[in-house]
Parts: structure tokens; C-alpha cells; sequence
């Protein structure tokens, strides 16, 4: 049986983005950074200004995420997976994870990001498990990620 209206799905060799994204916790970022390419978008707002930050993470803040999501996409290019946090991973990180899932989605070229996480309990879970933060003024941040 064929469908000939849709031939054209038949010839992408795109793999259909899940359209939604997972949770990560501290410890499973960490063993997955080990084995793939992992971009970290920090999408708080003023906060990251005067709070600490994970190493090697973006920044874009949910207050200008959709206008700046183009740019985004091209700064997390050539990464496997996207993991978005805010201060608790409540609100803004599940949102801004969303309205990317939702913009991939919608892209007519792959960028080769096969998944979207969003780390769980955010960026102050991840500072009072112990994990190591970062000082530095850098957008993006240029630490070795730890
Ligand atoms: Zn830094």
C-alpha cells in the first residue's frame, strides 16, 4: 500500500524529534558528559550575574529566550544533547526546554541534537550536592566542564 501524497516523508532520512524532553539528574549529567557531546543552557535571569554557574554553561535567560533562540541553536550545534536548568528547574527550565523542543521540531535542517533534558532541581540542586560551579564572567563560559 502506498501514499503517494506523502513521498516526501519517505525521503528524509530525519529521525522524528521526540517532542518533549527528559529529566537529568546531577549525577547522570555528569556520566553523560563523559560519553557524548552535552551543551548546558542556564536560562535564569539576573541571578547568574551575582550566583555561580556550572562550568562550560550557555546563557540564555528565559526573560529573551524565544527572540534569541536562533542564536542559541547555532551556539549548541554539533552537541548530542541539550540540557536546560534555571535556580530549580521549576518553571523557566522546563519552559524554555519546551519552546526548544518545539522549535527544533519545527526546523527544516537538522541540527543533530538528539536529545533535550532538563536537569533536575536546578542550578541550586546541583550547587548543594557538592557539584563544582563556576565564577567566571564569560557567555559562554569557557571552563573545562567538570
Ligand atoms: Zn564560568
Amino acid at each position: 500500500m502506498t501514499f503517494p501524497g506523502f513521498c516526501c516523508f519517505a525521503k528524509s532520512s530525519r529521525p522524528i524529534m521526540a517532542l518533549s524532553f527528559s529529566y537529568v539528574t546531577p549525577s547522570q549529567l555528569i556520566n553523560l558528559r563523559r560519553s557524548a557531546k552535552v551543551a548546558i543552557v542556564d536560562v535564569r535571569d539576573e541571578e547568574r550575574s551575582y550566583d555561580a554557574h556550572i562550568a562550560g554553561s550557555h546563557h540564555y535567560a528565559s526573560g529573551s529566550f524565544s527572540e534569541r533562540i536562533p542564536n542559541l541553536v547555532g551556539a549548541v550545534q554539533g552537541n548530542d544533547i541539550v540540557v536546560f536548568h534555571c535556580a530549580l528547574s521549576q518553571v523557566r527550565g522546563p519552559a524554555c526546554a519546551q519552546t526548544f523542543v518545539d522549535y527544533l521540531s519545527q526546523m527544516n535542517e537538522d541540527p543533530g541534537i538528539k536529545e533535550v533534558m532538563v536537569l533536575e532541581r536546578g542550578f541550586n540542586g546541583w550547587q548543594a550536592s557538592g557539584r563544582l560551579v563556576c565564577n567566571c564572567t564569560d557567555v559562554p563560559c569557557k571552563s573545562e566542564s567538570a
